[in-house]
């Protein structure tokens, strides 16, 4: 691709060629990228920065892509925009052939192989009725998470290039490895990256915006129960198996990620290996407030405590191996990184659709780094599915939105 290309394809042209580059993450590994075909589509879009004339473009040894646009506006804060290149695994996302249907029009659109996607089951399709929708042939997913959030700000940077009346401050972008996996953003390091505040492009449908996520606690339960020879335990051995059964069967039916929705958290047992001697299982807590978290720690802590008191000789060990932070408890005393994004929004044409995120996300990491990063709308829908699919108009806003956020950031000054 040469520069003039690059600023001329448009944000579909880029979206379809980044959804053509494979790169699903893969989870447990312990390298990041955990996949190295992550490599290859952060250097084909380092490569496209280079083109473009970012000169700092570069992909460090985990995979991350960054680069700075120049500003024209000086002692503003510095903004940056962040989107991840990994698709999620479990769904098949090698090979995507992303189809695109001209001027849709609110009826069920067929696949090639069979799948349909219909507004009956997806209503949001319906607000797109007029719309160029993309999708793929239905073997695939399309890899809109995140490859949209990732076209619109390689083409907010190509606009910005192309109209320099626009004012704006200095400008970081980073495309980011294994957020579907969870594992690559603690590499990221936030102090080099020089940015005041942040952004992931890695919602959904036009509007929305997510300033919220749950806070998280990831556990690690260890039950050691007595061993002993079948033919000769009676009074003698304590089964582990037994145990976990009362534990897990101990834990609120009202507080299971199947029981619960909107602003209520849950415990959620994910994952057990063992035997009758001892058992290991992983166990996720998840609230929106950190008072109901913590209160869900020590329903577990009183569960362990009432095993061992129950079955003398046994032992119930829990370990946190990992979480993640509520960013709004960082974001409601910095309300101009919510304000800038709302109003940034409106000038594209709608109200902001404020939501919760029952997960994390990278930002939700990236707050409690040091980098207040709330999360926008992509105009991508139906994310790890074989119907997924996006707009392209809803693209094209996404792209407006960055444009509005740069010029309203070169307003303020830096604290
Ligand atoms: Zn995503």
């Amino acid at each position: 691709m040469t520069k003039e290309q690059l600023l001329k394809e448009g944000v579909l042209a880029k979206f379809l060629r980044y959804v053509q580059i494979d790169s699903p993450s893969l989870p447990g590994q312990t390298t990041t990228p955990s996949t190295p075909e992550q490599l290859v589509i952060a250097k084909v879009l380092c490569e496209e920065l280079q083109t473009l004339g970012l000169n700092d473009a570069k992909v460090d040894e985990y995979g991350f892509v960054t680069a700075t646009l120049p500003g024209s506006v000086t002692g503003c804060p510095v903004v940056s925009f962040l989107a991840h290149v990994d698709t999620v695994p479990g769904v098949p996302g090698r090979g995507v052939r992303p189809l695109v249907h001209e001027n849709y029009d609110g009826g069920d659109i067929k696949l090639p192989n069979g799948e349909v996607l219909s507004p009956v089951a997806f209503p949001k399709l319906l607000e797109a009725k007029g719309h160029t929708i993309v999708t793929t042939d239905g073997s695939t997913l399309l890899g809109a998470d995140d490859k949209a959030g990732v076209a619109e700000i390689m083409e907010a940077i190509c606009y910005l290039l192309q109209h320099p009346e626009i004012k704006h401050g200095p400008i970081k972008i980073a495309f980011t490895p294994d957020e579907e996996v969870g594992s690559g953003i603690d590499n990221f390091n936030v102090e080099t990256f020089g940015a005041d505040v942040g952004y992931t492009l890695d919602g959904g449908t036009y509007g929305g915006m997510q300033d919220e996520t749950f806070n998280a606690d990831n556990f690690l339960i260890t039950i050691t129960g007595v061993s002993s020879h079948t033919g000769s335990a009676r009074n003698a051995m304590i089964n582990a198996v037994h145990l976990l059964g009362e534990f897990v069967g101990a834990i609120p039916a009202n507080m299971r990620p199947e029981t619960t929705d909107g602003m209520l958290g849950f415990i959620h047992p994910d994952a057990v290996q063992g035997s009758f001697e001892r058992v290991e299982f992983k166990v996720f807590a998840r609230d929106f407030t950190s008072d109901g978290l913590a209160k869900k720690g020590e329903i577990l802590a009183s569960l362990a405590e009432d095993i061992m008191r129950r079955y003398p000789g046994s032992k119930v060990e829990i370990e946190r191996t990992g979480g993640y932070r509520n960013m709004k408890e960082i974001l409601k005393d910095r309300p101009k990184v919510v304000q800038i994004a709302q109003e940034a929004i409106r000038r594209t044409g709608t109200e902001p659709i404020m939501q919760q995120v029952r997960g994390g996300t990278d930002g939700s990491q990236l707050t409690f780094m040091g980098l207040p990063t709330p999360n926008l709308f992509t105009g991508g829908a139906n994310a790890h599915s074989r119907l997924e699919w996006a707009s392209v108009e809803w693209m094209e806003k996404a792209v407006e939105m960055i444009i509005h956020m740069a010029q309203l950031w070169a307003e303020e000054t830096k604290a």
